[in-house]
Parts: C-alpha cells; sequence; structure tokens
C-alpha cells in the first residue's frame, strides 16, 4: 500500500442554510444515564482523551501546538479549548474529523477563527455539502486513499481509512508514540448499536472490525463511553452484527412472517448477547434494520 499525500482542497464559499439543530441525541449506542458532565484523561505522553456528556474525543499536545479531533458542539468545544489551555498555551493547528456525523464534527468554529486547518476523509465532503450545517467548519485539507500521516512537531498521528462502514468517510486514528486508536462509533464498549443502524454498511462493518482485530493494540478510545476500552469489545461487536445477520437470513430464508421474525431472533441472541447494556430495547429494531438490509438487495 502506498502513502497518499495530503490534498489541499480549496473550501468553495458556501451558503450556509441555516437548519434546526438536531434535539435528539444521535449517538452510536444507548449510554448510560449516569454519563454527566465533563472530564479530561491522559492516554499517554500529551495524549487526552476529552469526554463531554455522552460523547468523546482525543487531542495530541505537541512542542508546535495541539491536533485536536472532533469539536462535537460549541460547548463542548469550549470546555475542550479550556482544558487544552490547562495543558499548554500553544494553539490548535489542525481539527480532524473522525466522520462526517453531526452529533461528532460541530463547534469547531472557535478552533477555525484561530486559526486551525480542518481535516477530513475526501468522502465526508459532499456529505458537508448536501446537509450544510452553520456551526460545522468545511474541512480545508483532505486526503483519499486508505491512510495519511499528520505531522506536528514531534508527533504524528496516524490516519486509516478502511472503507465503508458507518457512512463512507469514517477514519480511525492513532499517534505514533502511543498504541492506543481512537475508534469512532464502529465498537462503541459494552453497548448495542443504535435501534436502526442507519448508515451502517452490515457486511462492511464487520469487515472493518475484523481488520481493527487484526491490529496489534490492546486499548482504544472510543467515540462514547468510557475513556478506554479493552480490544475484546471490537471482537464482541463483530459478533453480534454476525449474529444478527446469520439468524435474520435463516427466519428470512425458511419464511418465517416478517413481523415475526425480531422476536425469534431475539430470543436466538439472547443468551450470547443479552449482557450489553440496551439489549431488550434495541434489538428487534436492529433486527427490523437487518431484514430491510437484506430486502434491499445485500
Ligand atoms: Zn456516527
Amino acid at each position: 500500500m502506498s502513502w497518499t499525500s495530503l490534498r489541499k482542497t480549496i473550501v468553495p464559499v458556501l451558503t450556509l442554510v441555516a437548519l434546526a439543530s438536531p434535539t435528539f441525541a444521535t449517538a452510536q449506542t444507548a449510554l448510560p444515564p449516569q454519563i454527566e458532565g465533563h472530564e479530561l484523561t491522559q492516554i499517554g505522553p500529551g495524549y487526552y482523551t476529552f469526554r463531554n456528556k455522552g460523547l468523546r474525543n482525543v487531542f495530541l499536545v505537541t512542542s508546535a501546538g495541539v491536533i485536536a479531533t472532533d469539536p462535537i458542539e460549541p460547548e463542548t468545544a469550549r470546555l475542550m479549548r479550556e482544558e487544552i489551555r490547562k495543558i499548554t498555551p500553544l494553539p490548535v493547528k489542525y481539527v480532524v474529523y473522525s466522520h462526517q456525523h453531526w452529533d461528532h464534527v460541530r463547534g469547531g468554529r472557535i478552533f477555525k477563527d484561530e486559526g486551525a486547518i480542518f481535516v477530513s476523509h475526501e468522502n465526508c465532503v459532499p456529505h458537508f455539502r448536501d446537509l450544510p450545517d452553520p456551526e460545522i467548519v468545511m474541512p480545508d485539507q483532505t486526503f483519499s486513499g486508505d491512510r495519511y500521516f499528520l505531522k506536528l512537531g514531534e508527533r504524528t498521528l496516524k490516519l486509516r481509512y478502511l472503507g465503508t462502514n458507518h457512512g463512507d468517510c469514517l477514519i480511525v486514528m492513532t499517534p505514533d508514540h502511543v498504541n492506543v486508536p481512537f475508534i469512532v462509533d464502529l465498537a462503541t464498549a459494552g453497548g448495542m448499536p443504535l435501534p436502526f443502524i442507519a448508515d451502517y454498511s452490515l457486511h462492511n462493518w464487520v469487515r472493518s472490525l475484523r481488520e481493527l482485530e487484526s491490529w496489534d493494540f490492546e486499548q482504544y478510545v472510543g467515540g462514547h463511553g468510557v475513556a478506554l476500552a479493552p480490544k475484546n469489545r471490537i471482537a464482541e461487536r463483530r459478533e453480534y452484527i454476525e449474529a444478527l445477520l446469520i439468524e435474520t437470513k435463516r427466519e428470512l430464508d425458511a419464511g418465517t412472517p416478517l413481523a415475526n421474525i425480531p422476536d425469534a431472533v431475539a430470543a436466538r441472541l439472547q443468551g450470547r448477547f443479552a449482557h450489553l447494556r440496551g439489549f431488550n430495547g434495541i434489538v428487534r429494531d436492529n433486527v427490523r434494520r437487518t431484514i430491510t438490509y437484506y430486502g434491499m438487495g445485500w
């Protein structure tokens, strides 16, 4: 595989349509109700994870400034900047978007106003153009291909694109000096997926999780939930999605009436996955989404 060079894109002047802010949480997982407030956790030298309520990001402090990631929303970005100021007087030089979903990428304006360069995979740009939000800063630099090294000072943040999985522009980020990747929305530790797993390509989700399982690391930071998750949570999520696909297909092939399939599959998955947070409230909607997925020809 060859490294592709980061390509500067000319940011068009956009007329941003003022859309109503979402009033519902678009978090990937049913979150435990006790997640309130914000917190900063140091993962390694210069490597931090910041959480506000149910959402989480990482940032990297270097001798030449800061590489931040998902700004989440304006208040979270403001709180994150306060925490960064306690660590370094240097500015945020880069903001890297993990993917295009609004719940992770709104709020970057305060960093843009201070001169930060915004980075994403190039596939995110059409999404931002199609559904503009005045709180989303358009990327200044995008990359194509499967990887890019973002260097600042003595540090490098490795960006990896695994293909279509959760949307089509999600990247996994890992500092070169701390082997703890930032993996957003693919495997939130201990939880269930969102009920309708909207723009997940289920087979490609499984493929991406298998690829992550082949990587050499022990813990990761997710976009929601705990600061550090053990790697085996990725296999757990992959096994759940595989079981969902297999058991739903089994019922479809057997001719089970569609209305009966959610309960039938839920009963089959109960034994292996009932410990996942939110299982009973979500599994049947996951099955309905999977029926639709097969019905559309996958
Ligand atoms: Zn997402």
